[in-house]
């Protein structure tokens, strides 16, 4: 279960709005993209959603629950952040451990959960490194790592591949197409590459300044683009 609603959610900063009132549906294992230029409020949106910043009007619900008020740990989300946000001195292993050590969970069952998900992710001969003695690729695959084992109602990603090189961007997009093929948990993805947006997208969902311009399936907006931002933003190359 992992639908996310927003209800007339706004965000200022000071005096400055930079989300006007927004509603938006996603549904339990969707996988939705946030796209648009940069500065138009995607990780602002998704950090309301986190929790990570409060909304200041509306409402954001989880599996049809209020959790406006909730702190990010209740919310039943992992944000995937970049591999950079990965602890340095800490093995592949404790990494991934870190969230379900603080949870208190019990240690064998931490080690199933991290034997599981770096099956998933290729990871298994890689838990005794360090994130220094790992590969760009490797080292994002170990914060997916970390999200997966908390077994999260959704997951958040932003902007995830960006500090990766060109082909290895290519690569994790399929891993994480198929990852969710696979989990079948909700995804919500932040980024302001139409490319990802177009090829991972169930649903994406196009802002401009804080405004949702359009919300459709890749088909829709190559097809029927609502206006000129939509049809220049997802027509134009990189
Ligand atoms: P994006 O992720 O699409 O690049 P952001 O959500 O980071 O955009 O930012 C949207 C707008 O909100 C920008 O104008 C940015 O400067 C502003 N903003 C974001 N975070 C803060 C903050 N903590 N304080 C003030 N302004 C912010
Ligand atoms: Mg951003």
């Amino acid at each position: 279960m992992g639908s996310i609603t927003l209800k007339q959610v706004t965000k200022s900063f000071g005096s400055t709005q930079v989300i006007p009132p927004l509603d938006l549906q996603i549904e339990d294992g969707e996988f939705v993209v946030f796209v648009g230029p940069s500065g138009c409020g995607k990780s602002t949106l998704l950090r309301l959603i986190a929790g990570l910043e409060d909304v200041t009007s509306g409402v954001i619900e989880i599996d049809g629950v209020d959790a406006t008020s909730k702190p990010p740990a209740k919310r039943g989300l992992a944000m995937v952040f970049q591999s950079y946000a990965l602890y340095p001195h800490m093995s592949v292993k404790k990494n991934i451990a870190f969230p379900l050590r603080m949870a208190g969970i019990d240690p064998d069952e931490i080690e199933r959960k991290i034997a599981a998900a770096a099956s998933v992710l290729n990871l298994t001969d890689y838990l005794d490194r360090r994130p220094g003695q790992l590969s760009g690729g490797q080292r994002q695959r170990v914060a997916i790592g970390r999200a997966i084992v908390r077994e999260p109602e959704a997951f958040l990603f932003d902007e995830p591949l960006s500090n990766l090189d060109a082909s290895l961007r290519v690569n994790m997009r399929l891993e994480i197409s198929e990852l969710h093929q696979s989990l079948k948990t909700t995804m919500v993805y932040v980024t302001h590459d139409q490319v990802e947006a177009m090829t991972m997208a169930d649903k994406i969902v196009v802002l401009h300044a804080g405004v949702i311009e359009q919300v459709g399936s890749p088909l829709d907006l190559y097809r029927n683009p609502r206006n000129l931002f939509v049809a220049g933003f997802i027509g134009s190359p990189r």
